[in-house]
């Protein structure tokens, strides 16, 4: 079974999909990877998520991954007498620690970090900004503001404060629980939500210790001001445009997008675009054109893979919206013009042997013309740089260890395969050669480039470049 596209797709489990039968489908559409989202659902629902999916992979016989995304410290007001307020654009307006109920001139607000954090001046966002305030003055435990957007304000909706860098870690309580139950099901990726700085990557990493590949969603605008610190101690990025978007005004994400694409592509670390981009999938069939358009950006851009969220957790055509990502994708990549975006930049290699011969693949197999690039891969680093390359070719990345094999599923390009370990770097050549025939990449006679390294199973030790003909 093999995809014919590079861009990767991934579809969030929620309860419209969370069945066997329903996750069978999305797979087959073309969702090449499923998000378990913490910031829904119960550990009885995820788990049976889980379990599904590693089902599939049994059934299909193809390595899925598995991310698992952490809510992260999202702020919520507390609740309203009888359940909602309108807020008066020009009233005052406060926040504050007190668990009384809110009412139209207040609000309870349980979160001392945001208090810590504004002065006067500050805007708070409410209700995905739907709502603005802007503080008049504040103090430990209150704010008092004027409201600048009025609006229907109910219990428990989101707060986002975009100019402030708030006192707290990129994992809550609840987020240490999630992690914990998530690690020991098995996932692959653990997704953080409102990295601010490379420290929250830093205590995420020490907590997964090595368990799975952690992913930093960018959806803050202090996190963007260390992008290249955060992509460099990530192992994936996403470009979380929902949170993002609140955060920052609409004009400027486009924008914000590129810049992040680009720099993860730099780096060779994959890179998601996420939310909305089938939004009106949610209930209909199709999608509007420009959400179309906006599917496609993201391939333009050689992002790795493209995300689905609220279309295939609660809409009503999930499986639609997979196939519907599916076909833009490919049609994009047919796209002669999309061919010469990607040939456009390569990155230099770097002065190591792995390096240099993982990047001359790519132009050893477009001049003579291969069907396939081959990685063999322990870690997954050489099939990443294989990727970074962004060749018009597919890349097979052959690795002995199953958790490679699922995290490179994200990977743009990438149809990672389990093979056994070999003996001999002749045995390698037979295998990639079997592996590429067997999975359709090959028919008698053509051409596959490969690399290893020998000797076989250390990290990073990529020293041979093969030529070798299918039979
Ligand atoms: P979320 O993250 O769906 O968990 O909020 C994605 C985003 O903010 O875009
Ligand atoms: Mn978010």
């Amino acid at each position: 079974m093999r995809r014919v596209r590079h861009a990767k797709i991934i579809a969030t489990i929620g309860p419209a999909t969370a069945s066997e039968g329903r996750i069978a489908e999305l797979f087959e559409a073309g969702a090449d990877i499923f998000r378990l989202n913490f910031s829904h659902g119960t550990y009885e629902g995820h788990k049976e998520a889980f379990e599904a999916i590693r089902k599939m992979e049994m059934k299909f016989f193809r390595p899925i991954s598995v991310i698992a995304d952490l809510q992260g410290p999202k702020l919520r007001l507390g609740e309203f007498a009888g359940g909602s307020a309108y807020l008066k654009a020009g009233a005052a307006f406060r926040l504050d620690l007190a668990a009384d109920l809110g009412d139209q001139v207040r609000a309870p607000l349980p979160h001392p970090e945001v208090f810590a954090a504004v002065e006067p001046g500050t805007e708070l966002l409410l209700d995905d900004g739907k709502i603005r305030l802007a503080v008049r003055s504040c103090g430990a435990d209150f704010a008092e503001t004027e409201v600048v957007t009025g609006g229907l304000l109910s219990d428990h909706k989101g707060v986002n404060v975009p100019d402030a860098v708030l006192d707290f870690s990129a994992l809550t309580d609840k987020d240490r629980r999630d992690l914990a139950f998530a690690l020991d099901l098995g996932v692959d990726w653990i997704a953080l939500s409102f990295v601010q700085r490379p420290e929250d990557l830093a205590e995420a990493r020490r907590l997964i210790g090595g368990r799975a590949a952690l992913m930093a969603k960018l959806e803050k605008p202090s996190a963007v001001g260390h992008l290249f610190e955060i992509v460099d101690l990530a192992d994936a990025v996403m470009v979380a445009r929902g949170d993002l978007g609140v955060e920052v005004p609409p004009e400027d994400v486009p924008a914000l997008q590129k810049r992040i694409v680009r720099a993860c592509r730099y780096a060779g670390k994959p890179v998601v675009v996420a939310t909305q981009m089938l939004d009106s999938m949610v209930n209909a069939p199709t999608p509007t054109r420009a959400e179309a358009s906006d599917v496609a950006t993201a391939v333009y851009d050689g992002g790795d893979a493209v995300m689905l969220s609220a279309e295939t957790a609660i809409g009503d055509h999930p499986e639609a919206a997979v196939a519907m990502m599916d076909r833009i994708i490919r049609r994009v990549e047919q796209d002669p013009p999309y061919r010469k975006i990607m040939n456009a930049e390569h990155a230099a290699p770097e002065a190591t042997s792995s390096d240099a011969i993982t990047a001359a693949a790519r132009q050893v197999a477009e001049t003579i013309d291969a069907a396939v690039i081959v990685t063999f891969t322990s870690s997954g680093s050489t099939t990443l740089r294989a990727a970074r390359e962004r060749p018009s070719v597919p890349i097979l990345g052959l690795t002995t260890s199953a958790r490679t094999a699922r995290e490179l599923a994200l990977v743009w390009g990438v149809h990672s395969v389990m093979v056994p370990d070999l003996e001999s770097f002749d045995a390698m050549v037979d295998e990639a050669v079997a592996v590429a025939r067997r999975e359709e990449f090959v028919t008698p006679g053509d051409k596959l480039v490969i690399t290893a390294g020998v000797p076989l199973g250390t990290p990073g030790a990529t020293n041979i470049l093969r030529i070798a003909f299918a039979v």
